[in-house]
Order: C-alpha cells, then sequence, then structure tokens
C-alpha cells in the first residue's frame, strides 16, 4: 500500500500564495454556495421547481469542473473535461426523466437512464486518465480490482441476482436496473485505482473522492430500495446533490494542479487499513456463501465459484508482483552496495585501483610470492609538468590527461599488471611476477616512453614526461607500506636527476635511505642538545667598508665527526618541519648574539642577518618565532633581518602574507640569492622587501653579460626603493665593480669570510 504525501509535499507545486489566495476563495465560496442550494431544496415545492433547483446544481457542477480546469491549469486538461461530460450526462438525465415524470410517463428503462449509464463509462474513463498521470503502480491496480471485485459480488448477491429475478416488463428493464450498480462498481475502482497508486494526497483529491461515495451510496441505496421497499427515500436527492457539488469543489480546489501529478521520491508503504481492505474482499466470497447456508437462502453457487476464482486469480498475479518488487529491491540494493564497494576501492576519475585498494592488492601480491617464491615488482610514476597543462588548459584537460595517461599505462602492461592511482598525477604499477630488476626497468623505461607520447585534448595537443622509481620485492619481509615507499623514494630520485627517467630503489638507495634517516634522528638531538653552532660573516657598507651587519650561517658540531656544512644538513631537515625548529634557534641565539655584542660596545644599530627556509616563511608560526627571539633577545626589531630565498616570495602567498606581518614589527626583509631564476623582479615594489641580496655568480666576468644583469637588478632594486648586498666578493675587483654600480652593501670572503661568534664580536666592537 502507498502511504499519502504529506501537505507539505505537494505545496511547493502550488503557485506561489498571493496567486493562490483568489482560487482558493472561489472553491470555498462555490462550495458553500452550493451546500447552501442544497440545503434549500426541500423547501422548493415539488416538482417543476425542485427539478431547476436540480438542474442548476447539477450544471454549476459541470461549469465548476471547466472552470477549473481553465483557471487552475493542471499539466492535462482532458480528464477533468471527461468528468464534466460525465456530468453533464448526469444533469441531461435529471432533465429527461423530469420531462418524462411531469409528461406523466411511467415507462421503464426511459431515455434519461440512457444519458445517467452513459455518464458512468465517461466519468471511469475521466478518473483513470487521471491516474494515468501519476506513476504506474501495478501492486495499487490490482488492490483496487480485487477490493472493487469482491464489492462487486456483495453488490450481485444484494442487488443485481434479486433484480435479474424481478419481475421486470423487458430484458431491457433487467439490464438497466443491473448496469447502475455494476456502473458504481466501475466507478469504486477506477477511484480505488487513483486513491492508492502513488501520487498527491490532498483536498481536491478528498473531494472527489467524497462525490464519488455520495454517487455510489445513493445509487446504491436507491437500487436497494427500489428492490426491498415502496418508495424511494427523498434524502437521496440530497446525496446527489451534494456529490455534484463535490465534483465541482474537486475541480476548483487549486490543489486539482498536483492531484495528478507523479510525486517524487516516495516511499511506499503497505497500510494496515489497506490490508484489512483486501483481507475483507477475499472473504466476500465464502462469507456469503456462509450468510446464504446460515440463513437457508438459495445458495448462488456460481456466483460464489466465479467471484472466488476472480479473487482467486487476482491474489495470485498481487502475490507475484510483491515478490517481484522484492526481488526488485533487493537487485537495486545489490547494485548500490556494488556501487558503494566500487567506489570506495576506486578513483573516481580514472576508474583505477585507489591508494586503499592498491595496499590491498600489493598486500595480497606479497603474501602469493612468499609461498610460490618469486618477485613482485612495484613501480612509482610520478608526471612530469602536469602541473604546468592544468595551469595553462585548466582543470577539464588535466583530468582529460589523467585519463588518457590512465589508458595508455593500463594499455601497455600485462593481463595481470594492476595499475591504481594514488591521487594527483602518482600512478603505481604492480607486476607480479617480475623476473629480475632489469625487467622492471624495462617495463618502467618503456611506460617513460608510452606517457611522453603527446596526448590530444580536443583542439589541443599536451604532453607531459614520467618519472619512475622501480622498487622489488626483495625477501619475505618485504610490506606493501615499505614497498611504496621505496619505489617513491626512487621516483623522486629520478625526478631529482632530470625528469624523464627510471631509477631503481636498490641496495645504495636503500643505504643512502638509512643514513638519511639516521642523521634526521642524530639533528633532533642536535637542535635539543645544542651542538648547533653559528658562525657570522660581515655584510659591511661598499663605500666605507663599514661592517653594517652580520649574517648567522649555521653549522653542526657533530660529535665524531667534526663541524659539518649546512650544505650537508639543511636538505635533510628541509624535507620536514624540523628545518622550521632548526630556524628557530638559529633566530633565538643569533638574536641573543646580536644583544652580547652591543653591550660590549658594538654599534647599537649593528643588526644579525637569518636565514629562514621556505617551509618556515610559510608557517603562521614564524610571526610567534620572530616575535619571541626579540624579547628573550631583548632586542629591537630593527637588529634583525631575515633572510628568505627568492623563489619563496615568488610564489608561495602564505609566506608572503608572513612576511609582511613580520615586517609590520619592524624586522628587516631581505631576498637571498636574488636573480637565481626567478621572476619577483618585476614585482618587487608589492612585495614586504627592504633588501635584495645579489647572487655571487653575477660578479664572475666569465659569465657573459654578468655586469649587465647587475647594473639591471641593482637599478631594479633601486627604483622600487629596495636596498642592494652582493655576495661573494672575492677580491677588490669585485669591489671595484659594485662602487661603480652603486651597490651599498657587500659580503664575502674579501670582506671577512664567516667567522666565530667571539671574532665577529672583536671585530664588530673594535671597528667601532
Ligand atoms: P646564503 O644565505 O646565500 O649564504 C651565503 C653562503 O656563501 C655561505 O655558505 C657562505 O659561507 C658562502 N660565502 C661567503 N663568502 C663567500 C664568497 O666570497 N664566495 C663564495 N663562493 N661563497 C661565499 P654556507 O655558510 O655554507 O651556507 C650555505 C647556505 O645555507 C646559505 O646560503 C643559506 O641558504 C643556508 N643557511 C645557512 N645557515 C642557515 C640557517 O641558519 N638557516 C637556514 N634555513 N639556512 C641556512
Ligand atoms: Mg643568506
Ligand atoms: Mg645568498
Amino acid at each position: 500500500m502507498t502511504d499519502h504525501p504529506s501537505a507539505s509535499a505537494v505545496r511547493p507545486a502550488l503557485p506561489p500564495r498571493v496567486g493562490e489566495q483568489a482560487p482558493d476563495r472561489v472553491w470555498l465560496v462555490f462550495a458553500l454556495a452550493g451546500l447552501a442550494v442544497v440545503a434549500s431544496y426541500g423547501l422548493w415545492p415539488e416538482g417543476l421547481a425542485q427539478d431547476v433547483v436540480y438542474g442548476v446544481v447539477g450544471l454549476a457542477g459541470v461549469a465548476a469542473i471547466v472552470v477549473g480546469a481553465h483557471r487552475n491549469r493542471p499539466r492535462t486538461v482532458r480528464p477533468w473535461l471527461l468528468l464534466a461530460a460525465g456530468q453533464l450526462l448526469w444533469v441531461l438525465g435529471d432533465s429527461l426523466y423530469s420531462w418524462h415524470d411531469l409528461g406523466g410517463q411511467d415507462s421503464y428503462p426511459s431515455p434519461g437512464d440512457a444519458a445517467y449509464l452513459l455518464a458512468y463509462p465517461v466519468l471511469a474513463l475521466g478518473l483513470a486518465l487521471l491516474g494515468r498521470s501519476r506513476r504506474r503502480d501495478l501492486a495499487a491496480s490490482l488492490d483496487a480490482l480485487t477490493v472493487a471485485a469482491g464489492l462487486a459480488l456483495l453488490s450481485f448477491d444484494l442487488l443485481g441476482r434479486p433484480a435479474l429475478e424481478a419481475a421486470h416488463t423487458s430484458p431491457l428493464a433487467t439490464a438497466v436496473t443491473v448496469a447502475y450498480p455494476a456502473g458504481d462498481i466501475l466507478l469504486l475502482a477506477v477511484a480505488l485505482r487513483l486513491m492508492i497508486s502513488p501520487g498527491a494526497w490532498n483536498r481536491s483529491m478528498r473531494c472527489l473522492l467524497a462525490a464519488i461515495v455520495l454517487l455510489v451510496v445513493a445509487d446504491t441505496t436507491n437500487s436497494a430500495t427500489s428492490l426491498y421497499a415502496d418508495s424511494t427515500p427523498t434524502w437521496l436527492s440530497y446525496l446527489w446533490l451534494c456529490s455534484y457539488v463535490s465534483w465541482g469543489a474537486a475541480a476548483l480546489h487549486p490543489s486539482m494542479r498536483v492531484a495528478t501529478e507523479r510525486s517524487v521520491g516516495r516511499t511506499l508503504r503497505f497500510r494496515l487499513w489497506r490490508l484489512f481492505a483486501l483481507g475483507g474482499a477475499t472473504f466476500i466470497a465464502p462469507g456469503t456463501l456462509a450468510v446464504q447456508h446460515v440463513l437457508g437462502l438459495t445458495i448462488d453457487v456460481w456466483a460464489v465459484v466465479v467471484g472466488s476464482v476472480v479473487m482467486f486469480v487476482l491474489v495470485v498475479c498481487r502475490m507475484f508482483v510483491a515478490i517481484e518488487q522484492i526481488a526488485d529491491v533487493t537487485r537495486q540494493r545489490k547494485r548500490l552496495q556494488d556501487a558503494l564497494a566500487f567506489e570506495a576501492a576506486h578513483d573516481s576519475l580514472t576508474g583505477l585501483p585507489n591508494r586503499a585498494q592498491s595496499l590491498l592488492l600489493i598486500r595480497a601480491a606479497l603474501l602469493r610470492s612468499q609461498r610460490s617464491g618469486e618477485m613482485v615488482g612495484l613501480l612509482f610514476i610520478d608526471l612530469d609538468a602536469f602541473k604546468a597543462v592544468n595551469d595553462t588548459l585548466g582543470h577539464t584537460a588535466g583530468d582529460a590527461l589523467l585519463c588518457a595517461v590512465s589508458r595508455r599505462l593500463q594499455a601497455a602492461v600485462r593481463g595481470g599488471d594492476v595499475v591504481s592511482r594514488l591521487g594527483g598525477d602518482e600512478f603505481l604499477v604492480l607486476l607480479e611476477p617480475v623476473a629480475d630488476e632489469a625487467a622492471a626497468l624495462a617495463v618502467a623505461q618503456r611506460l617513460v616512453e608510452e606517457v611522453s607520447m603527446p596526448v590530444t585534448l580536443g583542439r589541443q595537443v599536451a604532453r607531459v614526461g614520467a618519472s619512475i622509481g622501480v622498487a622489488i620485492s626483495q625477501d619475505a619481509g618485504t610490506d606493501a607500506e615499505q614497498l611504496i615507499h621505496e619505489a617513491d623514494v626512487a621516483a623522486y630520485r629520478a625526478k631529482a636527476g632530470g625528469r624523464g627517467r627510471c631509477e631503481l630503489f636498490d641496495v645504495s638507495l636503500r643505504s643512502e635511505l638509512a643514513a638519511q634517516a639516521a642523521l634526521e634522528a642524530d639533528l633532533i638531538r642536535a637542535i635539543a642538545t645544542d651542538q648547533l653552532v653559528l658562525h657570522y660573516q660581515p655584510i659591511v657598507g661598499v663605500g666605507d667598508q663599514q661592517v653594517r651587519g652580520l649574517e648567522a650561517l649555521v653549522r653542526w658540531q657533530r660529535p665524531s665527526v667534526g663541524l659539518v656544512m649546512p650544505g650537508d644538513f639543511l636538505p635533510v631537515a628541509e624535507r620536514s618541519e624540523l628545518i622550521c625548529d632548526l630556524d628557530s634557534w638559529v633566530l633565538l641565539h643569533a638574536a641573543a648574539q646580536v644583544a652580547d655584542w652591543v653591550a660590549a660596545g658594538a654599534d647599537p644599530d649593528l643588526f644579525v642577518s637569518v636565514n629562514i627556509s621556505g617551509r618556515h616563511a610559510s608557517r603562521a608560526r614564524i610571526v610567534d618565532d620572530v616575535t619571541a627571539a626579540l624579547a628573550a633577545g631583548g632586542i629591537r626589531p630593527e637588529q634583525l633581518v631575515l633572510e628568505v630565498p627568492e623563489v619563496v616570495l615568488g610564489g608561495d602567498l602564505r609566506a608572503v602574507a608572513h612576511l609582511r606581518a613580520v615586517r609590520d614589527l619592524g624586522v628587516g626583509v631581505s631576498l637571498d640569492d636574488f636573480g637565481t631564476g626567478y621572476a619577483t623582479i618585476s614585482r618587487l615594489r608589492d612585495l614586504p622587501v627592504d633588501t635584495v641580496k645579489l647572487d655571487g655568480r653575477f660578479l664572475d666576468p666569465s659569465v657573459p653579460g654578468a655586469t649587465a644583469l647587475l647594473r639591471l637588478m641593482i637599478h631594479t632594486a633601486h627604483t622600487a626603493g629596495v636596498a642592494t648586498v652582493a655576495e661573494g666578493v672575492e677580491h677588490a675587483g669585485h669591489l671595484g665593480i659594485l662602487t661603480a654600480l652603486d651597490c651599498e652593501s657587500a659580503q664575502g670572503g674579501h670582506l671577512g669570510a664567516p667567522m666565530t661568534a667571539a671574532e665577529a664580536g672583536r671585530l664588530s666592537v673594535r671597528v667601532r
């Protein structure tokens, strides 16, 4: 059984409130006026006057349906026009009856009966068409038929058979007498089908149901009294009249517009009353048999047999439909579960297994390889220049390219090998089994070539490359995560080694990885136990060669190794957040150091310049770390300068924002290694920068056009209001160039190599 939708499910489809109010009043005015006229019916003199009132109410009902269909504009007006036609036939029947009556004729059947009986199929067709625009529901149709069949049997027993047996003037009179209850059952069946099929249940539908019930009750009472009583009760006219009003009200109510609409997403529920109705209907055949037997009436065997067979067939059909519905729901659920399981295990863009699924697949392959003794190979593929495709051709093109690459990879590997996508532009290929490292490398090389071929994306052609890391399961102890990590490390190496290459995770890489891990662990300890040492290199004025400040350069006094230069340990620190801790350590110690020097008599304007990594600059903690260093050292912000690699300010918006905040504190910001390739030069004016540090290579006379470039950079910096410091000043000639180019400050071996804090302290105090 279906559940009728709540009013709220219907409301959104109605016209807006303002427009709704007028038709709302119209249906109510019609219903109240109609009922008032019906109530006055008995007050009119019998005969012509009452017949006129009867006709007026009937015609008003017809007019109301036509007007309602016009005003409310339902999706289809044809069903409503059929209902109006049915009503009109009834009015015609009423008129013919009155005319027949007034004419003093009492022949049966009369022309009025013809109009009346024709009205039933017309109304039934109208109701059926109303139901047709709703969602098809075979179960609802069968249930309606079952209940109607039960009622038909009851109607036949109580009205039909007695009518057939009664003495009639002609076979036509008998047929007409039986046709009325049959017409009622037809109407009831169609109405029931409409009421229980999935769709809107609203005031218009209730009015329709009321009209049909009033009609059927009046008709049935009329048929019964004509069989079992002497006269027809006068109150039946009120029921028929109310039925007319109710049809009209149903069409005038604005909700008629959605009465026939299919409801979306409704849950089908079989309510208890529907079960009782069906149960009651199926019991009518045996029930009448029992009643006839108990009361000693003539048992109409054939009616019971036919009724039972019809019921039986309907119930079997209904069972079949119910079983099919359950099977359908089960199939849908299974499909949904399969789809969900697939979605959870696969990448939505390419349809390849995702990271979680590829982990499971690699684990399973490793377990199989342990039993068989064969090797498993894993290729980690990182696309080269994919970002450029995304940036220049857009994300849609980027997605299409990833799909094309995934298809190529799948086409290029053997049947049992699995291609999966880790995310972004990273793919894995599981080779199971693989003969040896050379075979895996050969596959990887083939994939590099496949991926590097141009891809046509609509009217454009894109090109990416691939850096591939290869890892082989060496022994039974290898687990899936470790294998992925090894292939990843090898891919990183391939990328760093020039892109478009393959790299094998071999013994040397393994030991290098182990050494890096050990170095990282030692470095963490080094920061915690103050094994780091700061050396300082003077930054001097080009004109007077006075020390303006000192750049802090970190070294590591590594136990049992000696003094380690930053180039040997910074790359390891820079791979994680460890670099931020290292930079903070330097900030704190450098700030304290400059405070000591000033206290010992150095120039109070002496500044210390501290190198900050890109990762640290892009973290919000940089502002706190700088503030903490200033507070701990007790120095003025002007005594501290941060040196940030040019590449960071070139492309990291967060870093730019953080450095702006630092600069707002009063701390200086210097662009380190300026001119090494990243185009900040044109945006210098907009960046939070006080100084640029010109890379030492621009002083190298063997680099073509170096001096011209240096001149350009110094000029551009000055135009943007930024001061310049030249690095790598190794002899007096360099200084001469800088003097000629108006560079303010310089730094390098010729002016003072990096020195210990004590030496730097002596220098700055002595200089003063
Ligand atoms: P940088 O900031 O550009 O520092 C200048 C580097 O040039 C220093 O190397 C310095 O010793 C070297 N140098 C000095 N004078 C000359 C010269 O006349 N000619 C040549 N060719 N080189 C000269 P160092 O100390 O090995 O530092 C290397 C890099 O390590 C630095 O480059 C900086 O980027 C980074 N670094 C150093 N200390 C720190 C630190 O505390 N934190 C961070 N994040 N990075 C640091
Ligand atoms: Mg520096
Ligand atoms: Mg530098």
